[in-house]
């Protein structure tokens, strides 16, 4: 956690609370560097295609932090689905920037062995690891987590990392850490921040239980204290907190000025800021990534809460679940804002819609609409060119949910019939417009600033946004999209009796 602005508010809060303890059948437990390295390197061999492990040492040529005979390094997993490439919404979850903080750690890992247990037997998990990069960096601060203490060595003495990044940099000779990147791990960040194009930061960490965004810096901590992007913020941290669910009760959302307390260089207005407004990012280190929805989720009133109430693997996706404790609780945390990062259709009966059909017949779609909060308008596209997201002859009335939560959770199936105006071959979409809610400021800070957050720009604007190619061998962009679309199916729409003459290519005996 950050530093109180009152240190009575802590100790206030930092009350320990007895829970009853059942036995669980899988509880988790607390991991050391070596049996974390052994973890990740057990991901990337038992899910390959899907989990790739390095060191940020390797990548980057980053300098270990010795620590007696051992020299640590800092550690990237990455999850998604590789045979879809490389060029998908991404999704950074940091751990440990302060040593002490270790049920961060836990939180990161056990999202990361969830999302790979689940690949191709839950639908929704499966899609978030095809559709997005996660990356994590679960221990950023392993000497202090080795050491049981808050801070990191760094080139400026024994460190608090969470105030060594880029945004809002302290003068001079008024604090003890006016150097930026001075350790490794905040080095690590930005060397893996610049390379992407993050759409969502968590940053975990324990002390409190609260779920804060930016603004989080002295230099926005007079007065009003909401950013550009402070609805979006809001809304996706409220999200959070309902998924996250009631274990030792809800975490409150706010600002990490109102809530917690301003410091200079934090992680989260770095992240969220310092690609737009430059002018308050150090310069020595540019980066043109970072406008990520960013938080500091406080995971639990302890930093080290005991192992009884961590929780278990039972029940994971089910807020107040049969082994719910402060791992499965951050972990859904986590997967809600990896959900957010792009919208998403889903398309629930397609294996059931015929390919081949009479121009008489009509054709339902079923589809769902995710990654996002509201859904202005959606309907069914359909024509004859191959894209008809965009290219269409025809679609279905609109349709709109813009109350409620259609698109998290238990998101809302809408249907439509379409009927095709003659022969020939139709592709057709479900087709979708979301969030638009999300542009609507109250008294944002600089005044008369837009939402700068990829989020947002990528849902309501339209066109090539970024492009980040630091690496020639990855390479990505930011498309934003008014409409969303998914895969098009193809439709071979033929006169009664003509249809398999019509409908299948030479040489195709599938239908026999
Ligand atoms: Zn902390």
């Amino acid at each position: 956690m950050r530093q109180f602005k009152t240190f009575s508010v802590m100790a206030g809060l930092g009350v320990v609370v007895f829970l009853a303890a059942p036995a669980l059948a899988a509880p988790f437990a607390y991991h050391d560097y070596n049996s974390m390295v052994t973890e990740l390197e057990g991901f990337a061999t038992a899910f390959p295609g899907l989990a790739e492990h390095w060191t940020a040492q390797d990548l980057y040529g980053l300098p270990t932090v010795p620590d007696g005979a051992v020299e640590l390094e800092h550690h990237i997993l990455r999850i998604t689905n590789e045979s879809l490439g490389f060029d998908k919404p991404e999704v950074l979850m940091v751990g440990v920037q302060h040593g002490d903080e270790i049920v961060s750690l836990e939180v990161c890992l056990e999202l990361a062995r969830l999302l790979l247990e689940s690949y191709g037997t839950d639908p929704w998990l499966t899609e978030l690891v095809d559709r997005r990069e996660i990356y994590f960096m679960p221990l950023v601060n392993p000497h202090g987590f080795n050491h049981g203490v808050r801070a990191s060595p760094g080139t400026e003495g024994s460190e608090d990392m969470n105030r060594d990044h880029i945004y809002d940099r302290c003068d001079p000779g008024f604090c003890g850490d006016d150097v930026s990147l001075s350790t490794v791990g905040a080095r690590a960040i930005h060397e893996v921040a610049r390379r992407h194009l993050f759409r969502v930061l968590l940053d975990y960490h324990g002390g409190i239980e609260i779920i804060i965004h930016p603004w989080g810096s002295p230099l926005h901590d007079m007065g009003n204290t909401e950013s550009p992007d402070d609805r979006i913020h809001n809304r996706l941290g409220l999200r959070m907190q309902s998924f996250g669910g009631p274990y030792n009760g809800l975490s409150p959302v706010g600002t990490s000025t109102d809530l917690l307390g301003a410091v200079h260089g934090p992680l989260d207005d770095s992240a969220y800021a310092s690609s737009w407004d430059v002018a308050n990012a150090d310069a020595t280190w540019p980066t043109d990534g970072w406008r990520a929805a960013a938080y500091t989720i406080e995971i639990s009133n302890q930093k080290m809460p005991p192992v009884a109430t961590l929780g278990g693997d039972a029940d994971l996706l089910t807020p107040g679940g049969s082994e719910d404790g402060y791992v499965p609780k951050n972990l859904r945390v986590g997967l809600a804002a990896i959900d957010i990062a792009e919208p998403y259709l889903m398309w629930t009966n397609r294996d059931s819609i015929p390919t081949t059909i009479t121009a008489s017949e009509t054709v339902t779609v079923e589809w769902q609409v995710r990654g996002c909060f509201e859904v202005d308008e959606t309907r069914v596209r359909f024509g004859n060119d191959v894209d008809p997201l965009n290219t269409f002859s025809g679609q279905t009335a609109a349709q709109q949910q813009i109350a409620g939560t259609p698109c998290f959770g238990s998101p809302t199936t809408f249907s439509a019939s379409v009927t095709f105006p003659s022969e020939g071959t139709y592709y057709l979409t479900p087709a979708a417009r979301v969030d638009s809610s999300l542009l609507t400021q109250n008294n944002p800070v600089p005044p008369g600033t837009s939402p700068q957050s990829w989020l947002v720009r990528s849902r309501t604007e339209d066109g090539v946004l970024a492009m980040n190619a630091v690496e020639p061998t990855e390479i990505n962009t930011i498309t934003g999209q008014q409409f969303w679309g998914t895969e098009a199916l193809e439709i071979t729409v033929g006169e009664p009796g003509l249809i398999f003459a019509d409908g299948f290519e030479s040489g195709d005996t599938s239908a026999w």
